[in-house]
């Protein structure tokens, strides 16, 4: 039997090494950086579920200020570590294990709050309502949710992921959940399909080839591809929303 403890171990080994451990990609990135409105100079960011750094490096590269990298992953914090250094931005990179739902920041003491494919873990609503006081006013929060974007999704992409993230919402129920947490919706932008097999699935298939399968590994493997196999087939039903938000009193 496998506890929880080795599903999560072989999901940590699964994604080690990895650009990524989430759909993403540094294009899409950097064109939602153009639609944040402007921010303070020598903006105060942080990437929340940040794992091995995609975007905690592109925003550091980016704005050219500190970020604070929070992955409760001690794996993924060290291979930040080191693609820190190796990018040279290592002075810009502050690496934080921690758990991103108990942040003992200051109030108002974020002005860029970024947050790709790691909300889930906690659920959007609780992420948003936690994360909102960190926030600055005139500070915005870029968050990436799994969203069904089709009210109509065939029932074997609802079956998957009624058991897999039971609480999954479309936009209109996420803008509607950041209004009740104190946020407004700037935009929302959808993630193209082809960046979850470019930057994600390929690789992440590529890397199952090559680890260690223990019983634990296979049954994370067996469940990665199934979803994989599901997004092939309903990729138009779902994926990652980017909601740009900012607090709401502003
Ligand atoms: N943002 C990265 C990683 C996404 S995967 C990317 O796009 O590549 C989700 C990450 O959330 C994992 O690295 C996982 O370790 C982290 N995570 C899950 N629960 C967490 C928690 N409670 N606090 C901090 N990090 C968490």
């Amino acid at each position: 039997m496998n506890t929880q403890a080795d599903l999560i171990a072989a999901l940590i080994d699964l994604h080690r090494g990895l650009d990524r451990q989430g759909p993403g990609a540094a294009d899409f990135s950097r064109s939602i950086l153009g639609l944040v409105p402007p921010l303070p100079p020598r903006p105060r960011i942080a990437d929340l579920g940040c794992g091995s750094g995609a975007g905690a490096l592109l925003l550091a590269e980016h704005f050219r200020s500190e970020v604070r990298a929070v992955d409760l992953s001690a794996v993924f914090i060290d291979e930040l570590k080191a693609r820190a250094i190796r990018a040279g931005l290592g002075h810009l990179i502050i690496p934080i294990r921690a758990d991103m739902a108990a942040l003992d920041w200051p109030p108002a003491s974020i002005d860029l709050l970024w947050s790709e494919g790691a909300a889930y873990n906690l659920g959007f609503e609780r992420a948003l309502r936690l994360w909102r006081p960190l926030l600055s006013s005139g500070g915005v929060a870029v968050i990436s949710e799994m969203s069904w974007f089709a009210d109509d999704a065939p029932e074997p992409a609802r079956a998957f992921w009624r058991t897999a993230y039971p609480t999954m919402g479309d936009e209109r129920l996420n803008a509607a959940m950041a209004r009740g947490a104190g946020y407004r919706t700037l935009t929302t932008r959808r993630l193209p399909s082809d960046a979850w097999w470019r930057n994600y699935y390929g690789p992440l298939r590529e890397r199952m080839r090559r680890v260690d399968v223990t019983p634990a590994m296979q049954a994370v493997i067996r469940e990665t591809e199934e979803e994989m196999a599901l997004f092939a087939r309903f990729s138009d039903c779902y994926g990652y929303t980017f909601y740009v938000l900012q607090p709401a009193d502003v």
